[in-house]
């Protein structure tokens, strides 16, 4: 099995350095185990906070130990009664192109004809999950509300738009990082109106785009992105805090927003949330996310990059915003 593993803890952008890749001669199945050759791994921006020496939501990465995260393959080999070869499952064992584990690490799930297996990381799995969690339990979407999303045409991004304008949004405005990102965003995306936050300060941006001001922000950058939905907060705005990606790979402390004040003359909630505590609504989640995708009413995009070896460059291309949509590494079949 070859397979990745962190070797120093990166300071600031990680480096190629900062990882190894070795083989790992796999044992005979023991009673209960199943093999597993991935076909598709999850990178994802939470991995660099699990790269720091730090408590948080997750375990920090051990040193000299293969990435965990999410992936999906097919099983190989079995010596379990629960799962049976051929069988495609999703599990955490992360970076690796054959698996070898116990039965109970792995969650069986029906493939759908047309739709590729990766799609169980993203828009079947836990970005989607995510974005569905974040503006339903978190920010109590209703209808009518003028939504803003940023990194709007990310994984989670792409899903938010699509699901507030399902859920009956009035409006809805994202904002990423390219001119490209920003078209797909309203001829795709169902985004009414879109900016490059490259193309001067957000807030100006967000006030030409919202000018009658905001509900609903689902924060997925923080910094200047946070402090200008802030601003434009109608009374009684509500926040889902979901990650702050613009300050992962950054070295200084990050500025706060200097308006919270706003909170207060506006009755604003700002609520952070992570997706694992809301595991009870992943049942509504798959079983409405099924019908959209059935209906065509949610599209999605993935960005696919080959091979098992280029697994850093996937997690670092994502983290400067070479993806749309899900960005996954794709194993070659062994
Ligand atoms: P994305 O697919 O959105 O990929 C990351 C994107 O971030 C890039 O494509 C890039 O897009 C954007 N980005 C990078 N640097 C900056 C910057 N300085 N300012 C603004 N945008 C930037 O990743 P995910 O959809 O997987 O994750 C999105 C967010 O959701 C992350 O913050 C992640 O940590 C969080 N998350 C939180 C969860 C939770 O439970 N709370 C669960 C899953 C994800 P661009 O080209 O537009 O810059």
């Amino acid at each position: 099995s070859t397979q990745i593993q962190l070797v120093n803890r990166p300071v600031g952008w990680p480096e190629q350095t900062d990882f190894r890749t070795v083989n790992v001669e796999l044992p005979p199945l023991a009673d209960g185990q199943v093999r597993v050759a991935n076909e598709f791994l999850s990178v994802d921006p939470y991995m660099r906070g699990r790269m720091n020496d730090v408590k948080s939501y997750t375990p920090p990465y051990v040193l000299g130990e293969t990435m965990t995260g999410g992936a999906v393959g097919r099983v190989v080999a079995s010596a379990a009664d629960t799962i049976t070869v051929g069988d495609v499952v999703v599990h955490q064992h992360g970076w690796r192109d054959l698996v070898q584990e116990d039965a109970a690490g792995f969650r069986v799930v029906q493939e759908i004809p047309g739709v590729p297996l990766s799609a169980y990381l993203g828009v079947l799995g836990l970005t989607g999950f995510t974005a569905y969690v974040g503006l339903h339990d978190i920010a109590q979407l209703k209808q009518g509300d003028t939504v803003f999303v940023s990194g709007a045409a990310g994984a989670v991004g792409t899903m938010v738009g699509q699901i507030a304008r399902l859920s009956g949004a009035a409006r809805v405005i994202g904002s990423a990082g390219s001119a490209e990102k920003v078209a797909l965003l309203t001829e795709k995306y169902g985004y009414d109106a879109a900016f490059n936050y490259n193309d001067g300060p957000v807030q100006a941006q967000l006030d030409a785009a919202a000018p009658e001001g905001i509900d609903v922000y689902f924060d997925n950058v923080g910094g200047e992105h946070l402090e200008a939905a802030i601003g434009s907060f109608r009374d009684g705005g509500r926040g889902a805090l979901c990650g702050a990606i613009s300050q992962y790979n950054t070295t200084e402390p990050a500025v706060g927003p200097r308006n919270m004040a706003n909170m207060v003359t506006r009755g604003l909630t700002l609520t952070g949330f992570t997706v694992g505590n809301y595991s009870h609504r992943f049942p509504a989640f798959a079983a409405d996310m099924a019908g959209w995708l059935a209906s065509g009413d949610i599209v999605f995009d993935e960005t696919v990059v080959d091979g098992i070896e280029n697994s850093v460059d996937a997690f670092l291309a994502l983290m400067r915003g070479a993806n749309t949509g899900k960005m996954v590494v794709k194993i070659a079949p062994l």
